[in-house]
Formats: C-alpha cells, structure tokens, sequence
C-alpha cells in the first residue's frame, strides 16, 4: 500500500527533486560524457518511486518482498544512480565515479555491479518483456510485490515492445506497471518527426491496457497515478507521464540536442558557450530550490 501524500511529505519530495536535478548536473560533469535530458526530465519521478511509492529497504536491497524497478531506458541512469545515492543505497561521493574504469556505476546499468538494480539495460526495448517476467513469477509464486517498468517514448520504436504489449494483457498482468517516459524526444530529433508513435494513449487501449495519462513532472499527480495502477484488477497498466526534457534548465528543456550530451562538452545553440553551461544550470536550479523552499515556508 502507498502511504497517503500529506502536504508536508509532498514539500519534502520537491525540495528533493531539485537536489537530485542539482546531483545529475554535477555528477554528468564530473563524467565528461552522458546523458542530461532523460535523466532531468524524469527526476521528479525517480524521487516519487525511491522516496514514496516504492516497498524496498535500501539497507537490503535484495529483500525478497520488494518491489521491482525496472529501467528498459538505461541511458537515463544517471538519475537512478542520484536518487539510489540520496535513499542509502550506496554513498553520495560515490555519484563522482560515474563512467571511470571499474565504477559500480556504469554508463548503463550493470545489474551485477550495483547491488538494487534489476536489470542490466541500454539495448532498447527489453524492459517490459523483463518485467513481463518478474510478474508472472510473482504470480505463480503468490507474491504480492509489484513490478514497475520505466520506459522511454523512443523505445516504442522497437519491435519487442509490441510483443510485450501483447502479451501483459493476456495474462492479465495487474502487478505490472509501465511508466512512459513522453517527453517527445530521442536522439535524433522529435519521435513524430522520427518514427510517429501516436496516438499512442489509443494503441494501448486496442492492446487491452489500462491506460492513465498525467503530468510526468507533478509528483502529487504522478503519485495518484501509480495507486490507480496498483488498484487496477486483472489488467496491466501504462501511465503515459509527459515530462518536459531538460526540465529545470532553460537552455535544456524540449532541446533534444541534449539527449545523449553532458553540460560543458559541446556548443549547442541557444545555450551559454562550452564552459559556461554547467555553471549557468546549476545557478538556475539554486533559483528554484530558492523559491521552492520559499513557497514551502
Ligand atoms: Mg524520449
């Protein structure tokens, strides 16, 4: 059972959100290479599931009854390495061995490595047959865990995605939950301008899916989303979040320039000049968590 939001629990998250943004920032820089955009975009929901959402004990993370989370899109790992860091799964000052020769913490997730994570990932679009079947294990073995999978809109372009689309409602998979990460951009460009997933909310409800859309980036909503999946009988369900990449950094947000590049590596138009980004992102996010705690008082 997910705890009821209070105000004063809701104050505390979103004053995390903006430390864990400040994190990815700092730890991307300390790397020289990586992703910024996913990891900033979906931030908001990283801190709903270490902090609320998820049954887990970071002190074991291998405690047979807790719930799975999977990452399908592992490129946007730095984020779960800061929010794993910022609930004891391992030290802070670890964050700043991201990417070096024998890190636990890999560019993509390294299952093995890090103990508290589920899956190695980075090919895409294994994650929801992965968590397909974790669910159905903890079916047959009468487990009441749930299994959570986030996923990125770019994924949607592989083909196995489908498969498990197909497959979850057939067995009727209601410990399943898969979030999307719609933040309407990939690498290359804009997914309708790449490969067109929509209407997307439409395909997972011709493929018998429960389907909820919400704001990715509104952790009140986001968290209200996850119950309604968790009170969801005999049915899978998709909770399509829109996040506005880069959130939090003007010069990032819906820039998908910034998919797979660190601050302070490359000129990007729009932007400060090379050495200047980190430093301007990091002032910017000082400003929010500045009028946040503002806001909270
Ligand atoms: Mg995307």
């Amino acid at each position: 059972m997910i705890d009821e939001l209070h105000e004063e629990k809701l104050k505390d998250l979103e004053e995390k959100a903006v430390k864990a943004r400040e994190l990815v920032i700092e730890t991307l820089v300390e790397a020289g290479s990586g992703h910024t955009a996913g990891p900033l975009g979906m931030t908001d929901i990283f801190v709903a599931f270490y902090f609320h959402i998820l049954n887990h004990k970071p002190e074991n993370p291998f405690w047979e009854e807790r719930d799975r989370l999977v990452l399908s899109n592992g490129h946007i790992c730095p984020i779960q390495y800061v929010t794993m860091a910022m609930a004891g799964y391992f030290p802070i000052a670890e964050l700043k061995t991201l990417r070096k020769v024998n890190s636990r913490l890999q560019g993509h997730p390294h299952r093995s490595s890090l103990p508290g994570l589920e899956t190695t990932s980075g090919p895409l679009g294994e994650g929801i047959s992965q968590s397909i079947g974790m669910a159905l294990a903890a079916k047959m073995d009468g487990k009441n865990h749930h299994i959570y999978c986030l996923t990125s809109d770019g994924e949607h372009q592989e083909g196995n995605t489908w498969e498990a689309m197909m497959m979850a409602p057939r067995y009727k998979l209601d410990n399943l939950c898969v979030v999307i990460d719609r933040n309407n951009i990939q690498i290359d460009g804009f997914t309708e301008n790449v490969m067109p997933l929509e209407p997307l909310h439409d395909k997972y409800r011709a493929f018998n899916w429960h389907v909820i859309d919400v704001d990715g980036n509104n952790i009140h909503e986001f968290v209200d989303a996850v119950k309604q999946a968790n009170s969801t009988h005999q049915q899978p369900t998709v909770i399509i979040a829109h996040t506005v990449p880069g959130k939090g950094v003007s010069f990032m947000e819906n820039r998908f320039e910034w998919h797979g590049m660190p601050p302070d590596t490359s000129e990007v138009l729009g932007a400060p000049p090379k050495g200047e980004q980190a430093k301007k992102a990091l002032l910017e996010l000082k400003m929010i968590r500045e009028t946040t705690k503002n806001q909270h008082k």
